[in-house]
């Protein structure tokens, strides 16, 4: 057996982290971990820096630094906590980096990493709506392949045939619609956060759970497949598919439609993101062919989930627009999850956002994280 792979995890506490980790945690003699990250949850990361005993951990919560520390004070960990210390960690060398935090927190971390690793496997699909020309272009710069760990972008990876590019028609995003997707106009604005969460197919975290029922979750991966694939929007389609069976297609010119299926179940696109260029045996859900349901389709309902549109009008306005989209969603989604506003409110709080933005020059990181910062300052004066 050839050496193990250095593994770092960012976002090891989260629904995709605990995936990784059960992936890895199931072939030891293949990867070692080098740092698992977390944000609040210190039981939890406590727990996982014990299972796994990596070189480093760090808390994004500093306020959870000695409980940490103490915890772990028998074991060769190093801890650190904080923003920049996540940022920093990025920097040590590794094979692999899967990068699953949760909203642009998690840019600078992986901008910070693609110098240090040859992979980087991004589940974080914020940092690539707001960055995705920064992050693909300094990839190809040192050389460091961006695998896509979404359901949808791993799919279209895995049928995306590049020496054929010419002859690609277009992708087809699926979708399965979310929790809403039969409910009436009406009966979506009073829906309730557990309503919200309670996605038909897949176990995720609240916010992208509350992103599916809004179909921003949708709207953010079109903005992402456009930087991943390079395609123009007019290239990519969306498409309800309320079985999450078929993950994704690509069409080509010669009427081929190349599509990737299966189970919905994380561990299968982050198998693919572990092992790529091979593949591993996993122990997650399986696809019954014979037991399957029928597979549907249908368009999206564009008076009831307004935000494809709003997506598509971002991504030809350009990058600072992007950058309001996700980042009005952000501070909505977390206003929403606190019972601050209602469901009905997320939608207006980005187009408001979205309307009165102050368009800075986006030059570099930093400028790009101050329009964002602005523009979260702006939707939270929204909020009453
Ligand atoms: P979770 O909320 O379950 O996990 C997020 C992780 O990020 C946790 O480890 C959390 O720490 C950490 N975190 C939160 N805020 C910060 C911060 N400011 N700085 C550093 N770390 C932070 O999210 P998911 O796992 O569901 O999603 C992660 C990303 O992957 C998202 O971008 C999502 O859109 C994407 N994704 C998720 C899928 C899924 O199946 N869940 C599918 C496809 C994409 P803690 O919990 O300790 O506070
Ligand atoms: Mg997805």
């Amino acid at each position: 057996m050839s050496e193990r792979q250095k593994i770092g995890v960012l976002g090891a506490t989260g629904s995709v982290g605990c995936n990784v980790l059960d992936l890895i945690n199931s072939q030891p003699e293949r990867f070692e971990i080098e740092y698992l990250t977390g944000g609040k949850n210190v039981d939890l990361l406590i727990h996982q820096a014990r299972t796994y005993c990596p070189k480093y951990v760090v808390i994004q919560d500093e306020s959870k630094f000695s409980i940490l520390k103490d915890a772990l004070s028998s074991l060769p960990i190093e801890i650190h906590a904080g923003d920049q210390a996540i940022a920093d960690i990025t920097t040590i060398k590794t094979d692999r980096v899967v990068a699953s935090i949760v909203g642009v927190a998690g840019l600078r971390p992986i901008l910070n990493a693609i110098p240090h690793t040859k992979i980087i496997a991004i589940a974080n699909k914020e940092p690539l709506v707001a960055a995705g020309s920064l992050v693909m272009e300094k990839a190809a710069q040192h050389g460091t392949k961006i695998l896509p760990v979404d359901s949808e972008h791993n799919a279209i990876f895995q049928v995306f045939e590049e020496h054929n590019r010419a002859y690609i028609k277009r992708i087809v995003l699926t979708a399965s619609g979310g929790p809403f997707r039969t409910w009436s106009k009406e009966k979506i604005a009073a829906a309730t956060i557990q309503d919200s969460l309670k996605h038909p197919n897949w176990t995720m975290g609240q916010k992208i759970s509350v992103d599916s029922a809004t179909l921003v979750n949708k709207s953010l991966e079109l903005i992402e497949a456009h930087h991943l694939f390079s395609m123009s929007q007019d290239k990519i389609d969306i498409v309800i598919h309320p079985q999450s069976i078929i993950h994704s297609l690509v069409e080509y010119e010669d009427g081929s439609y190349l599509a990737q299926l299966g189970a919905a179940d994380m561990r299968t696109p982050l198998a693919y993101a572990l092992s790529w260029p091979h593949r591993m045996q996993t122990s997650g859900a399986r696809l019954d062919l014979l037991s399957s349901p029928a597979l549907t389709f249908e368009d999206v309902d564009h008076e009831k989930f307004p935000s494809v549109n709003l997506a598509r009008k971002c991504l030809k306005a350009g990058q600072a627009a992007c950058i309001a989209f996700n980042a009005a969603n952000e501070v909505a989604v977390d206003a929403f999850l606190n019972e601050r506003i209602g469901f009905r409110d997320i939608l207006p709080i980005i187009e408001k956002a979205l309307q009165n933005q102050n368009v800075m020059p986006l030059s570099d990181l930093e400028s790009i994280l101050e329009q964002d910062r602005s523009v979260r300052a702006a939707a939270q004066s929204y909020i009453v």
